[in-house]
């Protein structure tokens, strides 16, 4: 999918809405927005899908971080009900907007490697399988099946998951909310925020934006813009290395999935035939795939066959990650919303909040959003994030190596 052409600001202009951030929260707010005739404008630092959005592992999964019955306790019924679902409105969207970007509602699965995992994965499917029909456990010699390796004593299939190219998602989206009257504008960083009369004073290098809401989506780029704001989230890189195509019995299914260790290593099979591999990665920019040598290791060992096999491409980004797991919405100011925090399941969720947010921003009212608003606070010692990850990964990597 080519990039819709998306110029920097130009001048200073007027609107109701600005939307700080082009990945899938800030464009799937503004195409909602559009739709129902709204003047919104979006700024972007780089370009549409630049962030997690664009460099993401495509893994479209149902749900949030924590089991159903926990969620529907902490956050309400809705919030369970709306991420399950999260996933449909994605593959709907993409109906919709005719979005060419490989979508696949080829299933999610969950891995297990450890009995312990296997067991809790037994509580969460059957958690789901009260709510919906569209999950169920999956033993070893299925798993085997679906895989192409038998690694995994055995698994959880949720069939709303899928997977898609998520730069074409990104790009796709972008162009959908331009085609319905949003503007979108790339290499336009907001520098500053200000608050002028009644209306919010967006600055940027190359014009000035006053609009009387303004939506923050800037997730794991998050900046000093509104303080304090960065210090509610860690960042975290993750990283992914693509393969060439491979054999039809690596991966056959075509499911999404992420196993359950200790450190999350997720992957798929894209259209291509190729294998996505991600995991958690050096806190750092990453660009070759020598810098992921444990993650193709990682696939040989799952996947003999791939030996000799190359991987030309690796990449990483950042994600944000909450400290109590859930993403989070903000009201700061009656005319600011923000939306962040996906740990890592930003694909359905945070595309499937951009009509839920749009509907805050035309007068609808807190209550009915799929997730409680709440204020930001900082996280306690966030200065030493970047070890305390590094940290984390390491030892994750020896529990797992060890089967502990
Ligand atoms: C490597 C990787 C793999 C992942 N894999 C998966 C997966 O398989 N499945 C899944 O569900 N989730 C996955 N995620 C998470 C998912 O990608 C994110 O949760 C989701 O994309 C978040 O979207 P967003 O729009 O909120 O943020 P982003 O896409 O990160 O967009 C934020 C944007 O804000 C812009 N910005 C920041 N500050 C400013 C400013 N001051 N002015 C202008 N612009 C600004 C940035 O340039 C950026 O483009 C992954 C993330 C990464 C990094």
């Amino acid at each position: 999918m080519p990039a819709p052409s998306t110029p920097p600001l130009d001048g200073d202009r007027t609107v109701s809405v600005a939307i700080v951030g082009a990945g899938f929260t800030g464009l799937s707010t503004a195409l909602s927005l559009a739709e129902q005739g709204v003047d919104v404008v979006v700024l972007e630092a780089h370009e549409p899908g630049w962030g997690a959005s664009g460099r993401n592992g495509g893994q479209v999964n149902p749900g949030l971080k924590h089991d159903p019955d926990q969620v529907e306790r902490d956050l309400g019924a809705a919030a369970v009900t709306f991420s399950g679902d999260a996933p449909n409105i994605v593959f709907g969207l993409i109906d919709r907007h005719r979005i060419a970007c490989e979508a696949l509602q080829s299933g999610t699965l969950r891995a297990a490697f450890h009995r312990r995992t296997l067991a809790g994965l037994a509580r969460t499917a059957a958690e789901w399988a009260r709510r919906c029909p569209d999950v169920e456990i999956v033993d070893r010699e299925t798993m085997a099946g679906l895989t192409g390796t038998d690694r995994y004593l055995g698994g959880m299939i949720d069939r709303r998951g899928g997977q898609l190219n998520p730069l074409g998602f990104a790009r796709g989206l972008a162009a959908a909310a331009i085609d319905a009257g949003a503007a979108v504008h790339g290499d336009t960083p907001v520098s500053r925020l200000s608050k002028d009369g009644g209306q919010w004073r967006l600055e940027t290098p190359t014009g000035t934006l006053r609009a009387e809401k303004i939506v923050l989506a800037t997730n794991g780029y998050t900046d000093d813009l509104w303080p304090g704001l960065r210090r509610s989230l860690v960042p975290v890189f993750s990283a992914i290395a693509a393969s060439e195509p491979v054999p039809d019995d690596v991966m056959p299914s075509r499911s999404s999935l992420y196993e359950m260790g200790d450190i999350t290593v997720y992957y798929r099979k894209n259209r291509d035939g190729r294998i996505l591999m991600g995991g958690r990665s050096v806190q750092r920019e990453i660009d070759r795939p020598e810098q992921l040598q444990y993650l193709i290791d990682y696939a040989i060992r799952l996947w003999p066959t791939l030996r000799g096999v190359t991987w030309p491409w690796a990449w990483s980004g950042q994600l944000a990650v909450t400290a109590d797991h859930y993403p989070h919405v903000h009201a700061p100011d009656e005319t600011v919303l923000v939306c962040l925090g996906y740990n890592g399941r930003g694909v359905a969720l945070s595309t499937a909040m951009g009509p839920e947010l749009a509907r805050r921003i035309v007068g609808g009212p807190s209550e009915e959003l799929p997730l409680p608003v709440t204020e930001f606070r900082g996280i306690p010692l966030h200065g030493l994030w970047k070890s305390a990850v590094q940290a984390r990964v390491v030892y994750g990597r020896i529990r797992d190596a060890l089967g502990l």
